[in-house]
């Protein structure tokens, strides 16, 4: 029984009235047991969220990574290391906008996976397909090539303590998430992949569902066999709407 995981992503959303009022509010209502919770907030207010969540059991991650480990003049950026020193715990790396707004590719997307390792940090490694890729059935070899880079770069026992996150770029802020039963397929393709290497690491790694997820279609994707939590994007901004998901297990 892997242990659900919901992961919150803010992208460019927030303040830090808001940042305030969310931790406020999360602090108010016990989180269920059985469940993880994580939020990862713009940079500038990860380190106010981490003091403002501590002791609420809900840990705190970076949206992205430098893809290199510094300290360096690499001017805008910022380490996995200095993440891990403010008190994140994890770190998404390769999301879908990341890949098709600044241009990251699966080398780059590789080297950020292993720099958070190295760091201390969970990665989340977003994987995920176009919907011209579905149509044209390239949905496997994209994922194969996507997962298959890391996989190959840093071979499979890296994958023993990260979370994997299958976010179909058509699902993602559009309001079409994808069918329990389109998830589940990918999410038993995706545990294949690594359980062609390694059974024991394939059984224990955590795969997220993200795209769309809401309070109210959350529990059907949660009950499937290989869902084992959510990457939320919108419905992870309002307190309210967060702690919905995470009671929704
Ligand atoms: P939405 O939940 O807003 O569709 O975003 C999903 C996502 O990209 C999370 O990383």
């Amino acid at each position: 029984a892997r242990k659900p995981l919901i992961a919150g992503n803010w992208k460019m959303h927030g303040s830090r009235a808001h940042t305030a009022s969310f931790a406020d509010a999360v602090a108010a209502q016990p989180l269920p047991d059985g469940i993880d919770a994580l939020i990862c907030p713009p940079f500038v207010h990860l380190a106010d969220l981490v003091a403002r969540l501590a002791g609420t059991g809900v840990q705190v991650g970076g949206q992205n990574v430098c893809d290199k480990g510094g300290p360096g003049a690499y001017t805008g950026e910022v380490s996995a290391g200095m993440l891990a020193d403010c008190g994140a715990t994890h770190a998404i790396v390769g999301h879908s906008e990341r890949r098709a707004l600044y241009g990251e590719d699966d080398d780059v997307v590789s080297e950020k996976f292993a720099l958070a390792r190295d760091a201390g940090l969970v990665p989340v490694l977003c994987v995920g397909e176009t919907l011209a890729e579905r149509e044209a059935d390239q949905t496997e070899n994209v994922l194969r090539r996507q997962l298959g880079t890391v996989l190959g770069d840093h071979g499979v026992a890296a994958f023993a303590d990260v979370v994997l996150a299958y976010e179909p770029v058509w699902a993602i802020g559009t309001g079409h998430t994808a069918t329990p039963a389109q998830a589940q397929a990918v999410h038993a393709f995706l545990r294949a992949q690594i359980a062609a290497e390694d059974a024991t690491i394939a059984s224990a790694l955590r795969i997220v569902y993200g795209g769309s997820v809401k309070p109210d279609n959350a529990a059907d994707l949660l009950a499937c066999e290989d869902v084992d939590g959510g990457l939320v994007g919108g419905a992870s901004l309002e307190a309210d709407s967060f702690l919905a998901l995470c009671r929704a297990n």
